[in-house]
């Protein structure tokens, strides 16, 4: 793997050499020690723990389209940890903690620009469960804190924080240690360090098929390219992965739904916030080149497109305007969807199912971004160790038998 720095810059700026390429491509092996199917940011996580944390490098990551083509290249890019249950809570700040660290240890800068979120009151009972937010927050020594009024006004003067609005905001939970990332750069991150440790990734591969012996136990997956026999097979296709665990017989409580966002022309800086509204299900940062990134909750209808609407945009700009009527001037530069795969309790599906060697890491819904390199740690130990690992031990699917739910819909129900 090529060493990035100020150095190879120089030195490659000088001799006009060519960069080689981020990873390489490969013939399509007949047998993988394990198969994970989608090159989203959760499935090159999973790949890359598994060679760098326990060595298992015959490993194939398939993907229908390209590396980062699903919701890991579309998503608004925030980071966050100020959960409402203790099992969320905990799970997010083990994210946040790699995600710190990621740059180094990929040799890849994934402009992590930590910049503090805020998610506004604007009523009694949001304020009630940001305070209960923030004690759970506490308990977890994540910092996380409700503010007043005259405190927001202070950190984000943009806001309209007089009462001469339809929702005047009456505080809100303050969490430094949010912030936003550059999301091609972790997917390319990962793919990268993984392809250098020998895992193969391959794109324009999809999986057709996944085959299950009479035992109940994963043997293999059909291809778009031919066949793969395999011990261990992972679903990690977020808003498809419903139809890929029937590929395997294990029927899960997701529904996918679209999600869109939008990015306006760029401005000078003056957003050092990441700012939600879940009454007026909108939020919005700003990139370090100056766009405003504004995302919603998921459209209100099951499907599989990826396509903008008008409606989106209407509704967007006019809930965007009630926050911040300066931006009224501002222009949209374009808008996208992707797909989530919620689930019933807003909390992920990872771990174990009824057929042997068949593993899930799904369920990422609106918020599975900021998850990647701790679902991978995750998903590797379990895989490596058939054991599953604490920090995931919430989220297992039995959970909707047993009714032991993990319900963090009061912290992740406006996209992100
Ligand atoms: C507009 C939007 C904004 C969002 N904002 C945030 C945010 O700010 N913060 C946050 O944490 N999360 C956010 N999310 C959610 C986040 O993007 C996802 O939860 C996350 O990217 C899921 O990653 P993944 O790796 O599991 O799946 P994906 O990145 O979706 O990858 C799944 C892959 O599986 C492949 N695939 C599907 N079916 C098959 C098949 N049969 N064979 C082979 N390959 C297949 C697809 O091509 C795709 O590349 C947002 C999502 C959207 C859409």
């Amino acid at each position: 793997m090529a060493h990035y720095s100020a150095f190879s810059l120089l030195r490659h700026g000088l001799s006009r050499a060519p960069w080689p390429r981020a990873w390489r491509e490969h013939d399509l092996r007949r047998s993988y020690d394990v198969v994970i199917i989608g090159g989203g940011v959760h499935g090159l996580a999973t790949a890359y723990y598994l060679a760098a944390n326990h060595g298992i490098r015959n490993v194939a990551v398939l993907d229908k389209g390209y590396l980062g083509g699903g919701g890991s290249g579309r998503n608004t890019a925030i980071l966050r940890s100020n959960y409402l249950t203790p099992e969320g809570v905990r799970f997010y700040d083990r994210s946040l903690e790699l995600y710190r660290h990621l740059a180094a240890e990929l040799n890849f800068n994934v402009m992590f620009s930590r910049r503090g979120h805020l998610t506004l009151a604007h009523n009694d009972s949001s304020l009630r469960t940001m305070r209960w937010r923030a004690e759970v927050n506490k308990l977890s020594r994540v910092d996380s804190e409700v503010i007043d009024t005259a405190e927001v006004a202070r950190l984000v003067p943009a806001l309209d924080t007089s009462s001469a609005v339809r929702y005047p905001i009456l505080g809100a939970l303050y969490h430094p240690p949010g912030g936003i990332i550059r999301h091609d750069a972790v997917v390319w991150g990962y793919a990268r360090a993984a392809d250098a440790l020998g895992v193969h990734l391959h794109q324009q591969t999809e999986v057709t098929g996944i085959d299950v012996d009479a035992g109940s136990r994963v043997t293999g997956v059909r291809t778009s390219r031919g066949p793969i026999s395999a011990p261990v097979v992972l679903n990690s296709t977020a808003g498809w992965s419903s139809t890929v665990s029937d590929l395997a017989g294990v029927r899960t409580p997701v529904q996918t739904f679209p999600l869109q966002a939008a990015v306006s022309e760029p401005v000078r800086p003056f957003l050092h916030a990441v700012v939600v509204s879940g009454t007026l299900h909108v939020y919005v940062s700003q990139t370090d080149r100056g766009e405003l990134v504004f995302g919603a909750s998921v459209d209100p209808f099951t499907s599989y497109s990826m396509r903008g609407s008008l409606e989106f945009a209407e509704g967007l700009a006019a809930h965007v305007l009630e926050l911040m009527p300066g931006l009224s001037k501002m222009r949209l530069l374009r808008q996208w969807a992707g797909l989530c795969d919620m689930t019933p309790d807003f909390s992920p599906i990872m771990g174990t199912t009824p057929v042997e060697g068949f593993y899930l890491d799904v369920g990422w819904g609106t918020y599975g971004f900021k998850a990647g390199p701790v679902s991978g740690e995750a998903m590797a130990e379990a895989i490596a160790t058939r054991a599953t690992p604490g920090i995931i031990a919430a989220f297992g699917l039995d959970r909707f038998d047993n009714g032991k739910l993990v319900g963090e819909k009061g912290a992740a129900a406006v996209g992100h």
